[in-house]
């Protein structure tokens, strides 16, 4: 059996996040009542006019910036033709030949390896709607139907699953730290077609297949792998792959074709008259530049080199652009890195996951947990008692002291008070007391327990570990 190079390039779609649709002012939000988020423009009514939404327009900027495209100073709208039920005009709204971003590159890694693939272009369209499947009849949902969509075209620059994967990912990230998309897989507001082909070394490309639609990075691993397959049988059977559109179903675990591949000519583009060309001055591109955060891969560099967190923290940390903008709001507070570091992983992010179904993933400001992990540090209060502090601020703008007092959980670090306390309750056990003093280090938690008790819970256990140590050693 030979061996094939496989070579992948990747179409993206990501849902900005714009207020409204790209060419109408209705909600661009997921979900509703079917049809409620619609229009006469939207559902492709006749003689109705589009207006461009200026902020996709920005958001389709800033993603070309992140990534290094250059950016068009003039760029135009032409119609895609095609007829199907979820495309009320039976166009869509899109660029052909003139799009916003033209270039630009990805770097990655994989394996442990720094990989690059060159983006082709980004351009910005209209989403379709969606068909909804019942037993019997099929209905439609024109409420996505208008939602600003970017397509990034890759390069066929991918190799493998795992690149694609990684290479999804890291899209996925910047566009999330650049605040255009949430690419979320499971509303569907990032998917990719999949084109593939194998050759063997030295030969020009094979014939590629696209595999239309993946919403998920499983079903683009899973896609890539049975595609693979099947090339491989079709051509060491002696057989020619044929250039077509796939389907790949996620149940099954198998792709079907659909069609034979379509031409640009199939869908006779051509310029549209309704809309005018998106012309940008120098100044307009500077200053959707300078609006640029600093990305993830930045972060997670410097979060490593300069503040000498380990890759994985590093890694967990810049996950979500909110945890990372905590964390670094924290240290500039005068946190330590890795203490602030430890806290938002175990505390703050578990506390998100179960809290911010309505998607805020953190509850609280750099100042409030700064806050939180100085009252820890100076031992006013312990990490259990911290967990009620960070109950009660999220999502308020409760000082962490201010809920410290409210609570009644300042911890008991008067020195003389306790000292009396131990004394007291070690004169009351006397054989606890004799087990610690013939070497028994264990009944030393028992008293450090009923010092506890004693003062329900709001003494350090560092301290009254120590003092009880100490005094039992008289
Ligand atoms: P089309 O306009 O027909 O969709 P493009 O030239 O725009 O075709 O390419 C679409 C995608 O297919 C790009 O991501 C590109 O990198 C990829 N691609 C092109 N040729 C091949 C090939 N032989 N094997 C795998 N991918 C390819
Ligand atoms: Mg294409
Ligand atoms: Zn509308």
């Amino acid at each position: 059996m030979s061996d094939y190079i496989v070579t992948i390039g990747l179409e993206v779609h990501c849902e900005l996040k714009t207020e409204s649709k790209l060419f109408c002012s209705c909600v661009n939000k997921f979900g509703g009542e079917p049809n409620s988020h619609t229009c006469p423009i939207c559902a492709g009514h006749p003689g109705v006019m589009p207006v461009l939404n200026k902020k996709a327009v920005e958001y389709t900027v800033k993603a070309g910036c992140a990534i290094g495209s250059r950016i068009s100073r003039f760029s135009k709208w032409d119609r895609k033709n095609y007829f199907y039920p979820d495309l009320p005009k039976a166009w869509q709204t899109s660029q052909y030949d003139l799009p916003l971003c033209v270039g630009g590159e990805v770097r990655f890694d994989v394996g442990g390896e720094e990989k690059t693939v060159r983006l082709n272009r980004i351009h910005l369209e209209e989403d379709a709607g969606k068909l909804v499947h019942g037993a019997g009849f099929t209905a439609v949902d024109y409420n996505r139907c208008g939602v600003p969509l970017i397509e990034c075209v890759t390069e066929p620059d991918i190799h493998s699953a795992d690149e694609a994967v990684a290479f999804l990912e890291e899209l996925a990230g910047i566009f999330r730290y650049c605040g255009i998309s949430d690419c979320k897989m499971q509303e569907g507001s990032i998917r990719a077609d999949v084109n593939l082909s194998l050759s063997r070394p030295g030969e020009p490309l094979g014939t590629r297949t696209e595999t239309k639609n993946l919403n998920s990075f499983r079903s683009v691993r899973r896609a890539i792998e049975a595609e693979i397959a099947r090339q491989t049988e079709v051509l060491e059977s002696g057989g020619k792959v044929v250039q077509e559109t796939r389907h790949f179903d996620d149940a099954s675990g198998t792709g079907y074709g659909m069609r034979s591949k379509e031409d640009a000519q199939d869908y006779r583009y051509f310029p549209e008259p309704d809309l005018m060309p998106v012309v940008l001055s120098d100044a307009d591109i500077d200053a959707i530049a300078a609006s640029l955060p600093e990305l993830k891969r930045a972060r997670r560099a410097r979060y490593t080199s300069e503040l000498g967190l380990s890759d994985y923290d590093a890694d967990v940390l810049t996950s979500d652009p909110a945890v990372a903008d905590l964390f670094d709001e924290t240290v500039k507070l005068g946190a330590v890195a890795k203490k602030a570091a430890n806290y938002i992983m175990s505390e703050i992010m578990r506390k998100g996951k179960t809290e911010g179904e309505d998607g805020v993933t953190v509850g609280v400001t750099g100042a409030q947990l700064s806050d939180i992990l100085s009252l820890v540090e100076k031992g006013e209060i312990n990490l259990v008692a911290s967990k009620d502090v960070l109950d009660k601020i999220w999502q308020t703008d409760m000082s962490a002291s201010e809920a410290v007092d409210k609570l009644g959980l300042r911890q008991n670090n008067d020195a003389g008070e306790i000292e009396k306390l131990v004394r007291d309750i070690i004169a009351a056990n006397p054989g606890p007391a004799d087990d610690f003093r013939k070497g028994n280090e264990k009944v030393l938690s028992f008293f450090v327990g009923q010092l506890m008790k004693a003062t329900k819970g709001k003494t350090n256990p560092k301290i009254a570990g120590d003092l009880v140590r100490k005094l039992l050693s008289e």
